[in-house]
């Protein structure tokens, strides 16, 4: 195998989800940087892979230091495969400084991909996924958390975050007050026997949770704003310009999708408009 860096994603829940190019690049790879090697080469025996290999520990506390012993492995030709406990590199994990550092010296890098939490996660949702932001795992303090959620509180995608079962009734108390009982989703156990992916208000999904004692991973998403209750929002003005440059059915399907609007209302709004202005 080429010298170089293989990213490769592991799976989140279910072995079976392992590709088989990721199979293949663990098993040539001279070296696995690994974020804790017991977790790793459990993960090999499981499938069947030789431990006979080098294993070098990259966590966030260390990853700095370890990655120029990496870079120093691949200087002298061998292959090293960076996986993390459970998903892809660098999604919340490990990984970010070691590319740039590989970037930096023009080392080969490339991704064997696979599963990654927030991606099965928003296809479970039912929440809009044509736009979407992930913002990593919800800060433990009150405050902190809060000032996440009103960061992102107008924002016109939907949300996703990472969180745990023993924060999530916090984080939906602090969601309901930021974002108002707007729909939300908590996709848990993905790939799992208990898989489980509940859509509802954030009043809904927080009695759920008081009912049902939270377990397992889980990944908390919020539907994008409603640019409806936007008041900055000037309907009229946005749909004046459109229908200067393009058909009325075109302009209304823009705004439509733009703005998450009633069809019907944009259109007759358009009508409106027209009329006025014999546009
Ligand atoms: N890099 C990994 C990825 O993107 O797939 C995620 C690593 S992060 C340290 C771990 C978090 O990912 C968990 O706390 C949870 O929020 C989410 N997660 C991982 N596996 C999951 C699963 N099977 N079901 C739901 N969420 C999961």
């Amino acid at each position: 195998m080429k010298n170089g860096l293989y990213v490769v994603a592991t799976p989140i829940g279910n072995l079976s989800d392992i590709s088989s190019r990721a199979i293949e690049t663990l098993s040539k790879a001279d070296v696995i940087a690994c974020e804790d090697s017991r977790v790793t080469k459990k993960l090999f025996s499981l499938l069947g892979i030789s431990l006979q290999k080098t294993f070098i520990t990259l966590h966030d506390h260390n990853e700095e230091d370890r990655a120029q012993i990496v870079i120093d492995y691949i200087k002298e030709g061998k292959s090293v495969a960076q996986v993390s406990d459970a998903g892809s590199p660098l999604i919340s994990d490990p990984g970010y400084k070691l590319i740039k550092e590989c970037k930096k010296q023009d080392i080969f890098i490339t991704t064997i991909p696979g599963c990654c939490a927030l991606i099965s996660a928003l296809q479970l949702s039912g929440l809009p996924t044509n736009k979407f932001m992930f913002a990593g795992f919800i800060p433990n303090k009150e405050k902190a958390r809060k000032e996440l959620f009103e960061k992102y509180k107008n924002l016109d995608a939907t949300l996703i975050f990472y969180e745990t079962a023993q924060r999530i009734e916090k984080s939906l108390i602090a969601a309901l007050e930021v974002f108002g009982n707007r729909e939300m989703s908590v996709a848990r156990e993905i790939s799992k026997i208990y898989e489980e992916c509940l859509t509802a208000s954030a009043e809904e999904l927080l009695r759920h949770f008081r009912e049902n004692e939270p377990k397992g991973e889980m990944v908390f998403m919020v539907s994008p704003a409603d640019k409806e209750e936007d008041s900055n929002l000037d309907l009229d003005e946005i749909l004046t310009q459109k229908m200067q440059n393009m058909s009325l059915k075109m302009a209304v399907k823009e705004v439509v999708e733009e703005y998450h609007l009633n069809k019907n209302e944009v259109y007759e709004k358009a009508l409106q408009i027209k009329n006025a202005n014999k546009l």
